[in-house]
């Protein structure tokens, strides 16, 4: 028997974003454990602003257990958070009734800037530095600095031994600004890993006394670039029958759903989404073709395999909660293509 660092990760009750919660316990495997074999945990939901104080026992529920890399032999451990009777989901699990499917693939850009002393990693302490330019996908300590890279690279690494289908990363329009990508088969499997990848970035950052921030719009009314978290994503049908029809009849129920998707794409996004920038207003749908100012983005893949593969949602943002995105984007989806195949 082998004693596990098991590391319960939870997403707490905050408003409008939600953060992650960890701790852990120690139990006795045979070997790694699976899904099956970890137990039911409880916490103290008045700490987390997910219960009253007189009665403030939540459960935690494993859902996804990855390697833990950064651990001798640990374990994480994504788990949805229940009601004391252990079944009924808490209000603030938003895992718990998404749409799912494995045959949606989802593959998001997750966008943030490192943060050191209240201000973008690499900004001096008055003012700013040169202009936007040079940043984005940049080399050389002017344009990166010196420790950015170093934690990329070590989250990247811990990704991948985690088992998270990381897919890369590249420096970001803003100086201290980095995007990672990650895909996923169904909703849930794409998010969860967002979730998990989003915890080891901040676990990393802690032993160099820098923060992430996640807001979409830090640097506020400026001409510093804003951070996403693009939303790439396919259905079986769009994969492998697709057409214009179809895609058209897609469009028009992104635009007649337009309220829907932006109530969960992350909050404070008006500020982002503005027409400036590469992004289209958040009050006003377009498509387009390699448009990278349009809400979404049709890659020209797409049109030249006669209307067939993947689109980029470009509003989420990078505070949104990806359980919310994938599921809504899904529901739209879904209601064409019941259409479609209802008609057929
Ligand atoms: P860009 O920055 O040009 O928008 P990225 O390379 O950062 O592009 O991101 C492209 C994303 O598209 C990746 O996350 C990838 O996983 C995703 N993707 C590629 N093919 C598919 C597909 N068939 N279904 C869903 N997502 C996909
Ligand atoms: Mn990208
Ligand atoms: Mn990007
Ligand atoms: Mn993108």
């Amino acid at each position: 028997m082998t004693k596990y660092k098991l590391e319960y990760i939870w997403l707490d009750g905050y408003k409008p974003v939600a953060n992650l919660r960890g701790k852990t316990q120690i139990k006795e495997f045979d070997s790694f454990p699976s899904l099956e074999e970890l137990p039911l945990w409880g916490f103290d939901g008045s700490s987390t602003e997910q219960a009253e104080g007189s009665s403030s026992d939540c459960v935690l529920k494993p859902v996804a257990v990855y390697p833990d890399p950064a651990r001798k032999n640990g374990v994480l451990v994504m788990c949805e958070v229940m009601m004391p009777d252990g079944v009924t989901p808490h209000p603030s699990n938003t895992r718990a009734e998404i749409m799912d499917d494995e045959g949606a693939w989802f593959g998001f850009e997750q966008e943030y800037f490192f943060y050191e002393d209240g201000r973008p990693l690499g900004f001096p302490e008055q003012g700013y530095p040169a202009p936007q330019g040079p940043y984005y996908t940049g080399v050389g300590y002017k344009n990166v600095g010196s420790i950015a890279r170093e934690i990329v690279e070590e989250h990247l690494d811990q990704c991948l031994e985690a088992g998270i289908n990381h897919e890369g990363i590249n420096a970001e329009v803003a100086k201290g600004q980095w995007e990672f990508q990650i895909f996923g088969k169904g909703s849930k499997k794409a998010a969860d890993q967002i979730w998990i990848a989003r915890y080891l970035l901040l676990r990393i950052c802690e032993k160099y006394g820098i923060d992430i921030e996640w807001h979409c719009k830090p640097l506020g009314d400026t001409d510093w670039n804003g951070s996403g978290m693009h939303c790439n994503f396919s259905t079986k049908y769009m994969r492998e029958v697709g057409g214009k029809a179809y895609f058209e009849k897609l469009m028009a129920q992104f635009e007649k759903n337009l309220q829907d998707h932006i109530d969960v794409y992350g909050p404070d996004n008006h500020m982002r989404l503005t027409g400036k920038h590469e992004t289209a207003p958040w009050n006003k749908f377009s498509y387009g073709v390699a448009d990278r100012g349009a809400s979404i983005r049709v890659p020209h893949s797409f049109v030249n395999n006669g209307y067939k593969g993947y689109l980029e949602d470009r509003r989420p943002n990078s505070q949104g909660d990806p359980y919310a995105i994938a599921s809504q984007v899904l529901k739209t989806v879904s209601e064409v293509e019941n259409e479609m195949s209802a008609a057929a």
